[in-house]
């Protein structure tokens, strides 16, 4: 068994919660944050529609300063600008430079797909510093907002038990195929910071949703997160900082996603997520108080053998060609007929008055065409449908056949990830590596004995998506189930472990 290979290591940070803040705060029941952002938008690589940044919130307490970054990339390595050096170099310069144990940094990214500098370590450092500079004593509150009109669960149940994902890689089912939607959660985390004299410094928020709906003139931007963000800020403070923190988005896509009727934007999608967190922070009330605390814990999972569903896939393969079936149409006259069977299913051919003609006369020429068209149109339909189907195969066993090949050369059966939990005041928070999906997600915060507990995945490191066990079932179905390394023993593993460092806080 797989679970058993498991090991995992531990390392305990607790910050201490009594002693006197003796650095900023003259109230010894506070605690001292600083915010910073700098724009990292690769100008060069094509038009920009809206600038990336890298976010930075540092909050201190009497002994130790803890760092939240936050970046608009589409991973903490892995994928994208950011490179996998990027999280053990730049935590080793903050530690060499500024004394900030690693454990203290969590960086998360947005997961927009935009083009950053490629000096993102720097520009990291340069934004923590700067933040550490300006450390001003806070008072805090936290409390939940909800959004639930940008985004839609993006699997879809099929009547045959199979779950397909919308995805521009691929085509949609037939409409008639499908059966039903997943869920969605609808909860933004905030936490708010205000300087002592009751002026915003800056805005903590958490939402799960893919910022991946792109702008009509089709620029770089940080999408759905750098307009909400931009909302958030506009409207508190001189100089606030919005910062983001990306939830358990692996099955979540931004509404109308696969529309080709309007230009696809972003920026209603972000405005409505800004508003809706502003109406939260509203209703913050900010309080001193010092409790901050963060653990942090190596967490060891195991990893899938895909041989097995990849000669799956490959079989059903070799079952779709075997249905692509010959018929006399070609596109051209497939078009035509398809739109004129459609438009007058009684007499495609001609007006009706020649099908009266036939009638009269005891002929059924018209009759007998409109039946051979009608089936070879529908033979040409399942081709379609079977090209279809073929490319969601493909796309999806291409993922499958990355992620075995990096498992057989790696020559190991799991792999280490880094957890956390951190509590800042009444906001707690659990941190993953991977595109965790909503249940998951809802799971943690179910368990979870404080109220006001958020999750974010994509967290210090990338390991691509973690689907649960049921979505799992799935594989090679979805893109979720797909670009996945992890067995399905992970999903209990690290639910428990959630659950347990917690309960620690
Ligand atoms: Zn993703």
């Amino acid at each position: 068994m797989l679970a058993r290979l498991l090991r995992f290591s531990f390392c305990l940070v607790l910050f201490s919660l009594t002693m006197p803040n003796s650095v900023s705060a003259a109230d010894a029941s506070t605690l001292s944050a600083g915010a910073a952002k700098i724009d990292i938008t690769d100008y060069s690589a094509g038009p920009v529609n809206d600038p990336l940044y890298v976010k930075v919130v540092a909050i201190k307490d009497d002994s130790l300063t803890t760092v939240l970054i936050s970046v608009d990339a589409v991973a903490i390595g892995e994928i994208g600008r950011i490179k996998n050096d990027y999280l053990p170099t730049m935590r080793k310069r903050l530690e060499s430079e500024l004394g900030i144990p690693p454990s203290h940094v969590l960086v998360n990214a947005s997961h927009c797909h935009g083009v950053i500098l490629p000096d993102i370590t720097d520009h990291t450092v340069r934004a923590v510093k700067e933040a550490i500079s300006h450390m001003t004593p806070v008072r805090i509150g936290a409390g939940s907002g909800s959004e639930n009109r940008i985004m839609e669960n993006r699997r879809l149940k099929l009547k045959n038990g199979q779950e397909i994902d919308v995805r521009h890689a691929y085509s949609l089912p037939p409409d008639e195929e499908v059966a039903g939607v997943g869920a969605t959660d609808p909860e933004i985390g905030v936490l708010r910071l205000d300087r002592e004299n009751g002026e915003t410094l800056a805005v903590i928020y958490n939402f799960a949703c893919h910022p991946i709906q792109g702008v009509p003139n089709g620029a770089n931007t940080a999408d759905i997160i750098g307009y909400a963000s931009q909302v958030i800020e506009d409207n508190l403070s001189e100089g606030t900082l919005a910062l983001f923190l990306q939830g358990c988005a692996g099955d979540i896509n931004p509404a109308y996603y696969k529309d080709v009727d309007h230009p696809r934007s972003a920026e209603p999608l972000g405005n409505l997520l800004g508003l809706s967190t502003l109406k939260a922070v509203r209703q913050i009330e900010c309080k001193p108080d010092n409790r901050l605390a963060m653990l942090n814990q190596t967490l060891t999972l195991p990893r899938s053998d895909l041989a097995d569903k990849i000669a799956e896939l490959d079989a059903e393969e070799r079952r779709l060609l075997g249905n692509l079936q010959g018929t006399t149409l070609n596109f051209k006259t497939f078009m035509s007929l398809m739109l004129k069977h459609k438009l007058s299913p009684e007499f495609p051919s001609y007006y009706s008055h020649r099908y009266l003609y036939d009638e009269v006369q005891e002929r059924s020429d018209l009759r007998s065409l409109d039946a051979q068209n009608r089936k070879a149109v529908q033979a040409y339909l399942q081709n379609v449908f079977t090209m279809e189907k073929l490319t969601r195969l493909q796309a999806n066993r291409a993922l499958l056949r990355k992620h075995q090949t990096n498992m057989v050369d790696s020559g190991k059966r799991t792999i280490d990830v880094e957890v956390t939990a951190l509590r800042i005041g009444d906001f707690v928070l659990l941190t993953f590596p991977g595109e965790l999906t909503s249940p998951v997600g809802m799971n943690i915060k179910g368990n979870s004995p404080h109220d006001l507990t958020y999750v974010a995945g994509y967290t210090n490191g990338y390991i691509y998506y973690c689907p649960t066990v049921e979505q799992m079932q799935n594989r090679g179905g979805a893109q979720e189930d797909s670009d996945c390394l992890l067995a399905p023993e992970w999903q209990e593993k690290f639910e428990t472990t959630a659950a347990e460092m917690l309960k620690q806080l």
